[in-house]
């Protein structure tokens, strides 16, 4: 049994091992693949993994002896899953494996735009509180949660779980899905669209990127928002128009962004975020911990295991009969 990985560097730098994919065949590990290197570097391969390196149509035409691609990742945009569909090919993902580990850093963006700990502290660390008169000092408004709203866009997994954490801060919470939510958590209210702008002092989103939500945070709505509240983005960098948002921090239309995603990633050197006023962005580090990361590797091999053993899971593409034993 032969198995690639094609872009194997994000999920394991060298912190984790491939011991266990190893033990289900002969295993090769690229760090990164351009999409045009894919189909020369997986052509004696029956099992392909892949997290972000683009599997065509044409690409996987070009891959007689592949029986399986495994997606380490949740989204599986990257891969043509009709084109693996149309020969038999099972695609599989990782579903959940970082609910914890986005929330964290949901707030780790909401506390460092209420109260700026890095910045304070390098001020500290060059010298300034030795020479200062007082016995204290700050370079920005200091905010209490407590009290406030947060306004959450996608009500699934990560966004119930960002809401559990507010409500942990004394925030209110209002949210919006489109799916009609199974249950409603004490304290959180559903609301419109343009109440959670208007309403919200932290706008959250968790939704996922669809022809429907691209863009969802654009000119008009961040015209809605407060001018004191702050959108923290950590699903999809296309959910936000992000010249309008760039405006709208310049502009003091709204407080402050907390990104963990942008449109391109890596972004280009002129994309009008970087340097946006109060704009703080972490380079797609949510799902990363190590806890999360094992987490997703242990499935992505279950998730193979499993395929070989004829019981294939996760499957995202609708073809579960591939026999291979
Ligand atoms: P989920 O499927 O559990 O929840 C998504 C929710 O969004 C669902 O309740 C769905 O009904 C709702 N939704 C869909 N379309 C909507 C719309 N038009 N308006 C409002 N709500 C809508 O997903 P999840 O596990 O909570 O993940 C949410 C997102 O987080 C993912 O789509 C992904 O983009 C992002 N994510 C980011 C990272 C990271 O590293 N930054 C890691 C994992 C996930």
């Amino acid at each position: 049994m032969n198995i690639v990985v094609l872009d194997g560097y994000t999920l394991n730098p060298g912190d984790l091992t491939w011991k266990d994919l190893e033990s289900l065949g002969r295993c090769t590990v690229y760090d990164r693949t351009a999409p045009e290197e894919a189909a020369l570097r997986a052509k004696d391969a029956e099992i392909v993994l892949t997290n972000k390196t683009v599997l065509s149509s044409d690409t996987i035409k070009q891959l007689p002896k592949m029986k399986y691609i495994g997606v380490l990742a949740t989204g599986y945009n990257i891969v043509d899953i009709e084109a693996a569909r149309d020969i038999g090919i099972p695609v599989t993902n990782v579903p959940t494996y970082g609910t914890q580990s986005v929330t964290q850093i949901v707030f780790a963006h909401l506390l460092n735009l209420a109260q700026h700990v890095a910045h304070h502290a390098q001020t500290v660390r060059s010298g300034r509180w030795t020479s200062n008169p007082d016995f204290c000092y700050w370079d920005t408004p200091l905010i209490e949660l407590a009290g406030l709203t947060m306004g959450i866009i996608g009500f699934g997994r990560i966004g119930r779980a960002a809401a559990k954490l507010a409500l942990a801060f004394g925030m209110n919470v209002i949210f919006y899905d489109i799916a009609k939510p199974s249950s409603m958590p004490e304290g959180c209210q559903p609301a419109g669209l343009d109440d959670i702008f208007r309403i919200s002092d932290v706008i959250s989103l968790h939704c996922p990127l669809t022809s429907d939500t691209k863009k969802i945070i654009n000119r008009e709505c961040l015209g809605l928002m407060k001018k004191t509240a702050f959108l923290i983005n950590t699903s999809r960098g296309p959910l936000v128009d992000e010249q309008a948002l760039a405006e709208a921090l310049n502009n003091e239309r709204i407080a402050g962004a907390g990104l963990d995603v942008l449109s391109e990633e890596p972004p280009g050197e002129n994309n009008p975020l970087l340097k946006a006023r109060n704009c703080h962005i972490t380079p797609h580090i949510a799902w990363a911990t190590i806890a999360a990361r094992k987490r997703l590797l242990r499935v992505a091999v279950d998730n193979a295991a499993s395929f070989l053993a004829g019981k294939p899971q996760n499957v995202v593409n609708g073809v579960q009969t591939k026999d291979f034993r």
